[in-house]
């Protein structure tokens, strides 16, 4: 196979990058991918692979092209180069395999030297014919059978741009490294590499690795049509920075890793901020963190939560020390600003409730959406820690809600406190329920009110 390449490598930023695309619209994504942006890096004009005769060497060749551009052509027997190279340099990559792997196979015979054929004393005429031996090493002279060529055209020939594995688009990066390297480029500088790929069989809007600790470059990779989308750029880099999807349950019953439309890392290409649990991860909030000590069973909390874009003094984290074994709520209120300012209508101007067992910024686990308050629905119930979480009010930088713990039926005593032992909202001769008790023991007695709600922000 050969693969040609022209472009241009540039070191400097040389124009302005495109407008985004706007969100979800696949025209936009078409034309944005038409009008690709300008990265300071490997600006390639085109990639492309071809199929060369079949006894072509399966080698890359990148020479100096023209006007400070590359060409690059395939040594491919009977292929012409795309421009005469100047000077040719082979890329090696995934030291020390090369990509052209010469070897020699010298069969000795040990006869006597007097034309008879006889085998030398202590030895014996060959036992294997040559055409067997062929049949061991030549993928051609044996095909589907496993030959020394089987053997190292599977490892030694690391990608192509037919398929989309991992060796392909590590196989691109690594000859993308290479060739800038070999024009100065101190790639070292950089801990991030984002490349840009062309078209590709690559199906993905993009990939990356999960966690960059050090131990291997950071990479990822965006398709042809997402080069100039800020959202699946932000989503790969997010995974380098250790984290997984933002998903959640969908109406079926079952769970969509990419289900978050207030999370960065959900579906492409809605632009927005990383949610309330992933903003933590990354330490770009300081949420207001209750547990089982702060948020006593039965007594109502107060709070005030500014737009997560507005103030890292945002949301809250509520680890549910009284309930063994269910996972962290995160709340958090989002607002078309900043970053956030694209957020999908249904997104925008809610509360957001979600759960995540992550424990530290090195803690890639997928976090689970559970609901928006707001927009008609204002109350959520979580059955596994028994938190209610009510919206008193929506404004343009802040929200009120409420936080209630169960701690099981109202009783005569927790009536009388004016707490809201079950939740609902509702205390003393204002909650049926402690009327109904109430009765049975005061049958005249004045009601005590309830708590203050449907304040406006
Ligand atoms: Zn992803």
């Amino acid at each position: 196979m050969a693969i040609e390449v022209t472009g241009e490598w540039q070191q400097q930023r040389q124009q302005q990058q495109q407008p985004a695309a706007a969100p979800g619209r696949a025209q936009s994504a078409a034309a944005a991918a038409a009008r690709p942006a300008q990265p300071p890096g490997f600006v390639a004009a085109s990639i492309r692979a071809s199929r060369a005769t079949a006894a072509a060497p399966r080698a890359v060749t990148v020479a100096a092209g023209a006007g400070g551009g590359v060409v690059a052509a395939a040594a491919a027997a009977g292929g012409a180069a795309a421009q005469p190279a100047a000077a040719t340099v082979v890329l090696s990559y995934h030291q020390p395999v090369t990509s052209t792997l010469t070897a020699v196979f010298i069969p000795i015979v040990a006869a006597v030297a007097d034309g008879s054929g006889a085998a030398c004393p202590g030895t014996a005429p060959p036992r294997v014919a040559m055409e067997e031996v062929k049949k061991a090493v030549f993928a051609e002279a044996s095909p589907g059978a496993p030959t020394v060529g089987s053997t190292f055209n599977h490892y030694g020939v690391p990608w192509s741009f037919e398929k989309c594995d991992f060796d392909d688009f590590n196989g691109w990066a690594d000859v993308a490294d290479a060739e800038l390297a070999r024009r100065g480029v101190d790639l070292s500088q950089y801990k991030h590499r984002v490349y840009l790929l062309p078209p590709s069989a690559c199906a993905f809007v993009g990939l990356a690795y999960i966690g960059c600790d050090g131990s291997y470059d950071c990479r990822s990779w965006l398709a042809a049509d997402y080069w100039a989308i800020p959202q699946a750029i932000a989503h790969e880099l997010g995974h380098n920075l250790f984290m997984a999807h933002a998903g959640s349950s969908d109406t079926g019953g079952g769970f969509d890793e990419y289900g978050d439309s207030a999370g960065l890392m959900g579906s492409c290409c809605s632009p927005r901020c990383p949610n309330t649990p992933h903003a933590w991860q990354l330490g770009w909030i300081a949420p207001r963190l209750l547990d089982g000590g702060s948020l006593p069973a039965g007594q109502t909390l107060e709070v005030s939560l500014a737009s997560q874009a507005a103030t890292p003094r945002s949301g809250l984290r509520i680890v549910p020390s009284w309930a063994a074994g269910v996972d962290p709520i995160f709340v958090g209120y989002r607002t078309r600003a900043r970053g956030d300012v694209g957020l999908a209508p249904e997104a925008a101007r809610r509360v957001h409730i979600h759960t995540a067992a992550i424990a530290n910024p090195y803690d890639a686990r997928v976090t689970v959406w559970r609901a928006a308050l707001g927009g008609g629905a204002d109350v959520w119930e979580h059955p596994a820690s028994g938190l209610v979480v009510r919206l008193v009010g929506a404004g343009p930088s802040a929200a009120a809600i409420t936080v209630c713990r169960k701690g099981g039926a109202e009783t005569v005593a927790s009536c009388a406190a004016g707490r809201d032992n079950d939740c609902n909202g509702l205390v003393g001769a204002g909650d049926p329920a402690c009327a109904a008790l109430l009765r049975k023991r005061h049958p005249r007695h004045t009601p005590l009110g309830k708590l203050p709600r449907g304040r406006r922000l």
